[in-house]
């Protein structure tokens, strides 16, 4: 935590992941830095038994969020305070990372594995959408030999099912710039990007009583214009829509398109255009699978009680699952302290996610024992 890893800082993040890699090469751990076309690295390391059996995949990220003016210790200090680690990344996500890596150390110390494997993957970019780390790093690996992974994000310790995805789109409204004095020979199109703005805003797609929550369409930036005194050209505007598990994409995007539509046509002298920006699918996994049912058990055995969640966040579980890896969310650290500058772990949960994730990567082996 004292290696201040904001994302983006390439030479910061670096040596963050180096002090892991330094962590993890103490033992019998295969630990590599893979990098992507754009030079990102992506650190794995890998423990295996002599036979096979069950491939458990643990991933995180080691980048964190800048911090802000709230704080009122060292962000970067890893105070340790009233039974809690406080500063940036304690909980989002550091804690998971180390628990993981004590996991694997603990595994390699205890004799390693007498079969299967643990495989660490940590990414350096997540908080600006893993589009330079994870996927490529997918894209070029595939993840075709994991048969479960548990993303280390926090959760208050308790086994989130899956998450929510978004979509970002951007719309652009082409008017034609004139003088303000003389209105009529432009074409405004802040008026125009306004009323879609409202049409979007009034078709709020609540789905009320969802165990996942709601969903409208959320305009996120605008912007037309450079000078008072001139009509804009053009006026932009993003639209930012979470993903429900069972929502389709192109559902919501013939939808948006059908909204864009109404309005171009009561104005046809504008040009409206819409285009994807960013796309982070959702994920969730079968409570009844063996992972699912291996996590809850080892809360319940470790914290005395357990509860299924789901993240309303977006995190890389949802490109682990994509990739077609079943992935559940599982770290400590309260999500509502990410970001924030409060944010904090408390001990008693690091301990209880070291053994938890233990029981539960010898729950998934023994599954597999048994169905063999
Ligand atoms: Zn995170």
């Amino acid at each position: 935590m004292r290696c201040p890893s904001i994302t983006s800082d390439a030479a910061a993040v670096e040596s963050a992941l180096t002090v892991l890699s330094d962590y993890l090469s103490e033992s019998q751990i295969e630990v590599g830095v893979s990098r992507s076309a754009a030079g990102v690295p992506t650190l794995r390391a890998h423990l295996a038994g002599p036979r096979e059996g069950v491939n458990i995949l643990l991933q995180g990220h080691i980048d964190v969020v800048p911090t802000d003016d709230g704080w009122h210790r060292d962000p970067f200090g890893a105070q340790i305070d009233g039974g809690h680690l406080h500063g940036r990344g304690a909980c989002d996500m550091k804690a998971g990372l180390a628990c993981f890596a004590g996991v694997l150390r603990a595994l390699a110390s205890s004799g390693g594995l007498e079969e299967g494997s643990v495989t660490l993957l940590v990414d350096v970019d997540e908080e600006t959408g893993s589009d330079h780390g994870l996927i490529p790093y997918i894209a070029e690996h595939a993840l075709s030999e994991f048969d479960w992974a548990i993303c280390g994000e926090p959760s208050g310790l308790q086994p989130f099912l899956g998450n929510r995805g978004l979509l970002w789109v951007g719309i652009t409204v082409e008017g034609a710039a004139a003088h303000a004095g003389i209105p009529g020979a432009g074409l405004n199109p802040v008026p125009v990007a306004a009323e879609l703005v409202t049409h979007l805003q009034n078709r709020d797609r609540r789905t009320a009583g969802s165990p996942t929550g709601s969903a409208p369409f959320t305009v996120t930036t605008f912007h037309a214009g450079t000078v008072p005194n001139s009509i804009a050209d053009k006026a932009t505007f993003t639209v930012d829509r979470r993903l429900q598990p069972h929502d389709s994409t192109s559902d919501i995007l013939s939808d948006l398109t059908n909204a864009i539509e109404r309005v171009a046509a009561r104005h046809p002298r504008f040009g409206i255009t819409a285009e994807v920006i960013k796309r982070w699918p959702p994920c969730l996994l079968d409570e009844d699978s063996d992972l699912a049912r291996a996590a809850h058990q080892a809360t319940q055995s470790v914290t005395g009680h357990a509860s299924f969640g789901f993240d309303q966040a977006c995190n890389d579980a949802s490109f682990l699952s994509e990739a077609g890896v079943p992935t559940l969310i599982w770290g400590p650290g309260d999500p509502a302290l990410a970001h924030t500058s409060e944010e904090r772990v408390a001990l008693t949960e690091v301990t209880h996610a070291i053994h938890g994730y233990g029981l539960a990567i010898d729950a998934l082996t023994s599954a597999q024992n048994r169905s063999t």
